[in-house]
């Protein structure tokens, strides 16, 4: 079969039943002119613009990547793929890509030799570390480099050069995942698997919009819904997304209110005895505090707050509670708002009180946005510390110590490593005098675009930024590295559901680019950092030495990789971690014993208030959890900071459209990509559109009390009283000198107490008509920002005989691809190459 990629981003349906195989369905897109019989070789690899790890091989021609196929031997995607790895690949030979490196130069950005930007580099970090100490320095780093480049990078930062100062941008993104995790189970790490929606009864999506984020899981869920028995859809959401349409319930809370929201919930399945006593009693701690504290949600309550009707808080607790095989997955809608980790937890709280752990098709995903932010987190990159160890654990930190063979005063421990909000605090105040950026994009992805750039710029601050592409951030370096990226260089990445997956070097990377790690460990030389024999630290030099040391780091934490190798990863498409002698083949589940790695001496973390965030003293934790059990904890409802009042009536969220990822710096130099969704826009409902008198198309603009951003309108179902922008979109492919453009702009410094991951879904924003339009917005017909009432069928996940849309407003044309977005869909019996 043959499908246009864009104008359906899902393909066909492989219906299937509750318990049985998903079926394979292989997709693949050849650049034209090019057939399967002209590929030279095909090369191992995983997707790496979203979280799913689908496993894939690249199609290499002449030594350019010239095309995609999924593994149909893949457990996570049985050969699907999602439209941004089908055609995103085109990015690798984007005629823009950083060759050379670059530096500042009488305030220009000028061509330079590796040489004298890496002897400027270590020159400038052993002033820092000779005048100010370590914590002068800091890095900023991605979910988007292999487990090699975050372990090695954590060894340099908080081993060799001893800085508190490393983060990821999976702040933005995983921080509330692994924050809820460690609340919950003691550690990080994901209970459940995708596997389990092959048997779930229920899926309750919080805040999870699978369609556009997790195109495959969607699929999985899509075909589900398709065969025989298939599970009941609670969705939380306040967009009206494909998960929306599709769900047998769908909750659309106002934003910031997922606590009352859940909290109601939970009094319902107390109220109503839908709580499994014995594995709470079991295999819990916390209980009585619990109960008591749900006890002041009922419905009505809850939903006054949520502006949800309390039966239908009442019919979402009846079907979580009367579910035989429950899966809840939660993403961005419950982890970017100021209560996050709160939120989060209580999802980990109904698995808990459902006993709905560690068996098929029940369980949690704490769901990942980025492609390796797992590998960002158990590799200590991210403000974790190498392998889940706990910080506030001497014993940890000393063992962590004797694998670097470094002296334990020298990796700071004195407080958590430090979050990327503080760092630009740091940097700010001129006590941070080094920033290295790598992979990532911060002068358009973080909150307060206009003070992130002020920050960014200062002449005090040396900037370094790595990148294989010039980006919004490298404008402002000092520095800028050209780096190798996926397909270009060989490393591990590990998806949202454990899975580990080896990625091959198919082709080499343009001009002088070079792979991260060889970048890091090239300055490590050069700054001759040396252990206590006076070896050189870091002792690897390749990817694959890196990955080894990166076993032994990890071997007896509860991310164990120790069964792992190349050459295993080479045979099966992904295997789970944990992978050592009592999981071979690694695990599908974690918990399954209800065993937690939450012991005192084991857990990776003591644990914080869910309100203040304050952290849990050692003594305090192991006088109330001394056995290592989960823990039921509960929020009060904290009301927004910024609420929305006269002058700014409507709640602002911000998010992803399904053909894009990040700033766009890949899936904007894909053409089919960059075409489905060119330029941002804005949705809001047709109700609040008439109240502004705003129509479908016209140029509004969006204040908010950090700026103002002007674009198209579309006319969409989302709820009343929010609007929402993509955050896709910045300035590097624009001529346009305003900074009015990205959603980023609007957004407040602020951030959840306990992950510390930014506030983007909760901001009181003002919007007004500038002018008519000269069409409809640019924005796709396809998922969430579907036009509202225009006639046009919505994507296909409604009850085939429900009645069409009434029309309103003059038509908007469909996205599609043509024929430059053809894909082919082959069966079990028709993969190309036969059964893999
Ligand atoms: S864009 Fe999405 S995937 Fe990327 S950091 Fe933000 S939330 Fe995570």
């Amino acid at each position: 079969m043959v499908r246009d990629g864009i104008a359906d981003p899902w393909g066909a349906r492989t219906p299937y039943g509750p318990g049985t195989p998903w079926p394979v369905r292989v997709d693949s897109h050849l650049a034209e002119g090019v057939a399967e019989e002209d590929v030279d070789s095909w090369v191992r690899a995983a997707a790496v613009l979203h979280s799913n790890g689908d496993g894939m091989d690249l199609a290499v021609k002449d030594g350019r990547i010239v095309g995609v196929r999924g593994r149909a031997d893949d457990h996570v995607n049985r050969g699907r793929l999602d439209p941004k790895d089908l055609f995103g690949w085109q990015a690798n030979h984007s005629p823009d890509r950083l060759t050379a490196p670059l530096i500042r130069r009488d305030g220009r950005l000028v061509e330079s030799t590796w040489d004298e930007a890496m002897a400027l580099i270590v020159k400038r970090s052993k002033e820092l570390l000779d005048s100010s100490g370590p914590g002068s320095i800091g890095f900023y780093t991605s979910g988007q480099l292999f487990a090699e480049e975050y372990y090695t990078l954590s060894a340099i930062a908080h081993g060799a050069i001893g800085t508190n100062h490393l983060d990821g941008n999976t702040r933005l993104c995983t921080a509330t995942a692994a924050a809820a995790l460690k609340e919950s189970f003691g550690c990080d790490g994901q209970p459940a698997c995708y596997d389990d929606i092959d048997h779930a009864d229920v899926i309750a999506l919080f805040g999870h919009n699978a369609a556009e984020t997790q195109v495959v899981l969607w699929d999985r869920i899509l075909d589900r819904l398709a065969g025989p028995n298939p599970p009941a859809l609670l969705c939380v959401d306040p967009r009206e997304t494909p998960v929306a349409k599709a769900a047998t319930l769908h909750l659309a809370p106002l934003p910031g209110t997922n606590v009352a929201l859940m909290n109601g919930v939970l009094h319902e399945l107390i109220a109503n005895d839908r709580i499994d006593h014995d594995y709470v009693d079991n295999h819990t701690v916390g209980y009585d505090d619990f109960a008591r504290l749900v006890a002041d949600y009922p419905p009505e309550r809850a939903a006054e707050v949520c502006d949800v009707p309390a039966d239908q808080i009442r019919a979402a607790a009846r079907i979580v509670g009367q579910a035989e095989r429950l899966l809840c997955t939660v993403l961005q809608g419950f982890y970017q708002s100021h209560q996050a980790t709160a939120a989060a937890v209580q999802v980990n709280n109904l698995v808990l009180l459902r006993g709905m752990l560690g068996r098929p098709g029940a369980g949690v995903l704490q769901m990942n946005g980025q492609p390796t932010a797992e590998n960002t987190r158990e590799c200590g990159a991210d403000g974790d510390l190498t392998g889940f160890r706990n910080w506030a654990n001497d014993d940890h930190v000393a063992e962590l110590a004797g694998l670097w063979n470094l002296d334990v005063t020298q990796i700071p421990h004195f407080a958590p490593p430090t979050h990327l909000m503080q760092m630009l605090r740091y940097a700010e105040n001129g006590t941070l005098g080094m920033l290295w950026v790598s992979a990532t994009n911060p002068a358009v992805s973080l909150p307060e675009l206009r003070r992130v750039r002020s920050i960014l710029s200062q002449e005090r601050l040396f900037l370094v930024v790595q990148d294989a592409f010039p980006t919004e951030t490298t404008e402002l370096a000092d520095v800028v590295l050209p780096a190798a990226i996926w397909g270009e260089k060989t490393g591990v990445s590990t998806n949202a559901d454990r899975t580990v997956h080896l990625n091959e070097k198919a082709v080499e990377p343009p001009g002088q680019a070079r792979p991260d790690l060889d970048i890091w460990l090239e300055y490590a030389r050069r700054m001759d950092f040396r252990d206590r024999d006076d070896q050189p630290f870091p002792p690897w030099n390749d990817a694959e030495s890196a990955f080894e040391a990166w076993k032994r780091a990890s071997a007896g934490r509860p991310c164990d990789y120790s069964g792992l190798s190349y050459a295993k990863l080479r045979e099966v498409s992904g295997v789970r971690w944990p992978c050592n002698e009592d999981h071979p083949d690694g695990a599908d589940r974690l918990y399954a014993d209800g065993k937690f790695f939450a012991k005192p001496d084991y857990c990776e973390s003591y644990g914080r208030d869910l309100v203040t965030g304050a952290p849990t003293e050692p003594v305090e934790y192991r006088a109330t959890n001394p056995d290592g059990k989960a823990m039921l904890k509960a929020a009060q409802y904290v009301e927004l900071h910024e609420k929305p009042d006269r002058d700014h009536p409507f709640m602002l969220i911000t998010g992803r459209t399904v053909y894009h990822f990040h700033t766009r710096t890949k899936t904007g130099r894909a053409p089919q990509l960059r075409d489905a969704a060119p330029e941002p826009w804005l949705e809001m409902s047709a109700h609040d559109a008439e109240r502004i008198g705003a129509a479908e198309g016209d140029l509004v603009e969006v204040r908010t009390a950090r700026g103002a951003v002007r674009v198209a309108l579309r006319v969409s179902a989302v709820r009343d009283g929010v609007v929402f922008l993509p955050f896709h979109y910045g300035y590097w492919d624009t001529d346009d000198p305003n900074h009015d453009r990205a959603a980023n702009e609007l957004t407040p410094t602020d951030w959840d107490p306990v992950s510390k991951q930014p506030i983007f879904k909760t901001t009181a924003a003002a919007v007004e008509r500038v002018k008519a339009g000269e069409g409809p917005a640019p924005a796709p017909t396809t998922a969430a920002s579907a036009p509202a009432a225009t006639g046009i069928p919505a994507a296909d996940t409604g009850p085939a005989d429900a009645p069409p849309p009434t029309p309103t407003a003059p038509a908007v044309p469909e996205t599609h691809g043509g024929p430059a977005a053809r894909v082919e869909e082959h069966d079990a019996t028709t993969v190309p190459g036969g059964r893999r």
